[in-house]
């Protein structure tokens, strides 16, 4: 299949099920903004689950906070968001569209010179010389040197580049102008002397936390992975400033093996080093994932510095340094920032298959890693007749406390299996005849499809065995 096709096939897969909807969709939608459905919501909490236990739980110098989306206005200024968290912006005057030239320039070349990588090396290292220097002229002569036309108009009528501010103000009757955060960090920079006093926190620890933010940005069209309101599950670790390099690498390995254990194949993973530095790091890496429209940023691992925190103790007028291993100074900050709705598209991406069975037919089936998916398990009678629904229902309420299960009688049971593949629940546990009998019931894997006799007293057990978060966080505490 086309990559635009399986693209076009994942996002209509997202909705028929109920993992994603568009924003205001009986409105006709909003652009760049998501909803999750009954699905969606349960795979992006498991995802959040395991990032959150495999931060505060699996680090003890890591603990987690949840700070407010609206902050003082100051914060803005002191994080150099108000000045300086601009993107770069074109106009095509017969479309009237906008897009971000730096992305324009790099999908050109993504498009046209895949096979001519030294031209494409070239045409990127100039991007990135202009971007550093700020050289906007430079990069609008590479726009018309490489003919790139807007896709919608096909014209090369296009403005000259200018910056925009990604940051969505609220405007308020009583109060100067609030911002809505475009990151969570400012909300754990603020709350540092908080958690360390409250906490009895020694250099180095860490402070995690997820949530939502917000940019003002141009769409893309890339569903959940340019989104104007997002969230972010990010950590802020904090270190002696000499310290910096070994920290650094020590989070890049970390993370990435993270990742490699959540997909486990290397071959989509890139480290790519920032060319173009965000105004708070010294140092930046991005991980990349090989999205449907290619490597693309997952994770961003940054070394803050002190800047957040001396610019916060500028204009806080409170103190920001620490007095430990007899020094006076202000932490540097190693930052690892995921996004949320990023990895929840490559998990649904990775684990979509299409299936050709023996007999021909086609099957659609989610391979999401087990304790990942939304239901754990479901619960059939093959037949709505002769009691056994009954039984069907006495066994999901048995268990529906201790596992996240669904129970199904609407449609045959071959339909009802094919559901449960479509939304990626594991295993299914089929009350029959036999049932009354033997008080077995038939189990059958999602992957496999194999099935077999299990009784009806070892379900949950089985349940937690094939479905539980426990044995994966023990696995990745031992790589990390
Ligand atoms: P990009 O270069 O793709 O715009 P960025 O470098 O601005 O991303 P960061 O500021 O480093 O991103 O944010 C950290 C993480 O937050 C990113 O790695 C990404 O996973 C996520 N993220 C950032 N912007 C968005 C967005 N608009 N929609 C969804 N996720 C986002």
């Amino acid at each position: 299949m086309k990559k635009c096709y399986i693209f076009d096939f994942l996002i209509s897969h997202a909705k028929i099920y109920g993992f994603i909807f568009p924003s205001s969709d009986i409105y006709g939608g909003l652009n760049a903004v998501y909803d999750y459905g009954p699905y969606g919501i349960e795979l992006k909490n498991n995802i959040k689950k395991f990032w959150w236990k495999s931060m505060t739980f699996l680090h003890e110098n890591i603990v987690g906070i949840d700070s407010s989306i609206l902050m003082h206005s100051n914060i803005w200024n002191a994080s150099g968001h108000i000045d300086e968290f601009n993107e770069l912006l074109i106009d095509n005057k017969d479309s009237k569209k906008r897009y971000r030239p730096d992305i324009l320039i790099k999908e050109y070349v993504e498009k046209n010179f895949s096979k001519n990588p030294k031209k494409k090396e070239d045409i990127l290292f100039r991007l990135s010389k202009s971007l550093k220097k700020k050289d906007f002229l430079d990069l609008r002569i590479l726009i018309d040197e490489l003919n790139i036309c807007d896709p919608i108009s096909k014209t090369k009528n296009w403005t000259k580049i200018r910056y925009f501010n990604m940051m969505f103000k609220i405007k308020n009757e009583n109060e100067k102008d609030l911002y809505l955060r475009p990151e969570t960090a400012q909300g754990i920079f603020c709350n540092f002397h908080n958690v360390k006093k409250s906490n009895r926190m020694k250099i180095p620890f860490g402070i995690a936390q997820i949530g939502k933010s917000f940019r003002n940005e141009i769409f893309s069209k890339k569903f959940l992975f340019r989104m104007r309101e997002f969230e972010q599950m990010e950590m802020q670790f904090f270190i002696l400033p000499e310290e910096e390099k070994k920290w650094y690498e020590y989070w890049k390995n970390i993370r990435l093996k993270w990742h490699l254990f959540f997909f486990g194949d290397k071959k989509n993973y890139k480290l790519r080093n920032h060319d173009h530095l965000a105004h708070y790091a010294s140092y930046g890496t991005d991980i990349e994932y090989k999205f449907p429209f290619g490597f693309q940023e997952i994770e961003g691992i940054h070394s803050r510095r002190d800047f957040d925190l001396k610019k916060h103790e500028f204009f806080s007028k409170k103190k920001f340094k620490v007095y430990e291993s007899k020094k006076n100074y202000i932490p540097y900050v190693i930052e690892t920032s995921l996004g949320l709705d990023r990895i929840f598209l490559a998990i649904f991406f990775s684990s979509l298959k299409k299936e050709k069975l023996e007999n021909g037919n086609i099957r659609i089936v989610l391979k999401l890693p087990h304790y990942l998916s939304p239901i754990k398990a479901a619960i059939f009678p093959l037949v709505k007749k002769d009691g056994l629904p009954e039984i069907a229902k006495k066994i999901f309420n048995n268990f529906k406390i201790k596992h996240k299960l669904i129970y199904d009688q609407k449609e045959s049971i071959g339909k009802l299996y094919r559901r449960q593949d479509a939304i990626g629940t594991p295993i299914c546990f089929t009350v029959d005849y036999e049932t009354k009998e033997t008080n077995t019931v038939t189990m059958r894997y999602r992957d496999s499809m194999k099935q077999k006799r299990v009784h009806i007293k070892n379900i949950s057990k089985i349940i937690q065995k094939e479905t539980g978060l426990e044995k994966n966080l023990k696995k990745l505490s031992h790589l990390i």
